[in-house]
């Protein structure tokens, strides 16, 4: 919307391209609008909401507190809003996102079902090129990229698999009409999150559910219950100091977090510990000790903890091993909350295949082909994971400084300071990039700490009459040499996991996220600002802004 110039070339003239109607790209369309920037706002979806408008697929479900996967930004926002859910499910997120557009009046900004081709950078002209799927162009001072870590799917690596006859669903792609599964004999492929939401709402329903299995996941009880009125009245009057304790927390969230490390603890007390936080359900369980993740000994009795709630849970003992997770920490690959997705295994429409003893060989017109024979299959559903925190920035064309190309820069990983900023792509920003928390804290703190940090920024370099800015090498150097440090001494390089990259074939392998914590994270983005962004990199303006607001 606004005051777009077209000029010469027939390109718009802008202040600024935000990709993405997530919730960090409609945070960011709503703070640079109100910033009085000149904005565009592009996103590939028909609708906003993210990965909530794609994954709509049954059982899709946030296994974050709702309190905290919200905004904290707008006080009209948190107290117009009740959630009915401790964790929401998908049609609710999907109506508070639609619900902040409206309010917000965020929908004139966007073009819907546009996709970015490609970002030029013209360092003569201080802006970036942007050119779109519908043969538009937009020249843009500045460019903020909210793609999502985990907003590009990806499929199997399994020969045939578009040779199956049947209907082939993807959770990450999930269509608007809801295919009719009743009856159908369906297979499931993948068991991470969005597997195990499948698998225990339809293992419910009429159907014969096959479960293709390679490695098996933790899970923790979700215990979701409904808001009652008196939740929400507390809520509503202590907002404030609930998102000032987010800020301050390592996961962004309103969540306990331990500074008792578990050997610290009487065994029979750990075991009281263990029990309470699994009986109380969601994340709790992960905050009772503080060494979980660096301590192997500690991690080997809390997995084994779990690994004996699956041995209770299943009744056929054979088929309880087979769920088990091993070889892994706990913890170490993002951990799902369920309800009663073991209790799923009890019954007699539910079948898992083992692929570990039993590996795939390939899709055929039929179904899927294991060593041990051909699995005939109506639906296959495919709940195969994300190329995460790069693929969607990638998938497109990003040409900064000096013809430098991203894919170039980020040949053996990305790299960034903070996952906000990169040296050689001046005026270009990520929210929840992958250098960042990114998906290890909550996506709403880190995205309003991002977009926050972009605009103080932006705000710093008018008033200084800058035209360019980018970290500079030593500095993403210095941050990226933290994030290896931090990482080093954490047993997540211990698990195959999106989290490392490993899911996704020639990818480069490695911790990319920032494992200190969004509390550590918010300070240096603090600290940055605080000393006057002396260690970045600014380019006076060339010329006044023709268009700002
Ligand atoms: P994921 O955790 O990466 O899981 C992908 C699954 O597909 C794994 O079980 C993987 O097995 C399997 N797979 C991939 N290729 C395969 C192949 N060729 N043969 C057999 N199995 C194969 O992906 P996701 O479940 O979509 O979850 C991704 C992330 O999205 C989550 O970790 C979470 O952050 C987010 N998410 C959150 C929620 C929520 O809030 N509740 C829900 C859904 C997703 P291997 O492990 O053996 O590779």
């Amino acid at each position: 919307m606004g005051r777009a110039q077209t000029v010469a070339s027939g390109a718009e003239r802008i202040d600024m391209v935000i990709v993405g109607a997530g919730f960090g790209g409609m945070y960011a369309t709503w703070k640079f609008r109100e910033m009085g920037l000149n904005i565009v706002s592009i996103e590939e979806g028909g609708d906003v909401g993210g990965v909530w408008y794609w994954n709509r697929y049954p059982g899709a479900r946030c296994d974050l507190l709702s309190v905290d996967y919200s905004y904290g930004f707008s006080e009209e926002v948190q107290q117009e809003w009740t959630w009915s859910e401790q964790f929401a499910a998908q049609p609710e997120i999907l109506a508070y996102a639609n619900f902040v557009a409206d309010r917000l009046t965020l929908r004139p900004h966007y073009r819907f079902n546009t996709r970015v081709d490609s970002a030029k950078w013209d360092d003569a002209r201080q802006l970036w090129v942007v050119r779109t799927n519908d043969g538009k162009v937009l020249e843009a001072t500045y460019c903020v990229m909210s793609t999502g870590p985990l907003s590009k799917p990806t499929d199997p690596d399994i020969p045939g698999l578009n040779r199956f006859k049947g209907l082939t669903l993807r959770a990450a792609r999930w269509p608007h009409e809801e295919p009719d599964l009743k009856g159908k004999r369906i297979g499931v492929l993948g068991t991470g999150s969005s597997g195990m939401q499948i698998i225990q709402t339809l293992g419910r329903t009429e159907c014969e559910l096959f479960v293709f299995q390679r490695t098996p996941s933790f899970t923790l009880p979700m215990r979701n219950r409904k808001v009652t009125d008196r939740d929400v009245a507390e809520l509503k009057a202590n907002y404030a100091s609930i998102r000032a304790a987010c800020r301050l927390n390592p996961t962004g969230g309103a969540r306990p977090v331990s500074t008792r490390p578990f050997f610290s603890i009487p065994a029979d007390h750990r075991q009281e510990l263990m029990e309470q936080a699994w009986q109380h359900g969601g994340h709790t369980f992960l905050g009772i000790f503080s060494d979980l993740m660096v301590n192997q000994a500690a991690n080997d009795q809390v997995a084994d903890f779990v690994r004996d709630r699956i041995h209770d849970t299943v009744i056929d003992k054979t088929l309880a091993e087979k769920l088990k997770p091993r070889g892994y920490p706990i913890f170490a690959r993002r951990p799902c909350l369920d309800t009663g997705y073991y209790e799923t295994y009890n019954r007699p429409n539910v079948h898992l295949v083992d692929c570990l003893e039993d590996p795939i060989v390939e899709i055929t017109d039929k179904g899927i082909r294991t060593q041990s024979g051909e699995h005939e299959l109506d639906v296959l559903i495919l709940a195969t994971g994300y190329d995460a925190l790069t693929g969607a920035l990638l998938a497109f064309e990003i040409t900064g400084k000096d013809g430098l190309a991203l894919k170039d820069k980020w040949e053996g990983g990305p790299r960034s300071l903070f996952g906000i900023m990169m040296a050689g792509f001046p005026n270009m920003f990520m929210t929840t990039g992958p250098n960042g928390p990114a998906a290890l804290a909550n996506i709403f703190t880190i995205s309003e700490n991002d977009v926050d940090f972009i605009a103080g920024l932006i705000a710093h370099m008018r008033a200084k009459g800058q035209g360019a800015v980018e970290p500079s090498r030593a500095v993403e150097d210095a941050w990226m040499d933290q994030i290896q440090v931090l990482a080093s001494r954490s047993l997540m390089l211990k698990a195959k996991t999106w989290w490392t990259g490993s899911n996704v074939k020639g990818k480069p392998q490695g911790m990319s996220m920032f494992t200190g914590g969004f509390h550590k994270y918010r300070e240096a983005c603090e600290a940055a600002v605080a000393n006057g962004y002396r260690d970045l990199s600014f380019a006076p303006a060339h010329q006044a802004e023709p268009v700002a607001g």
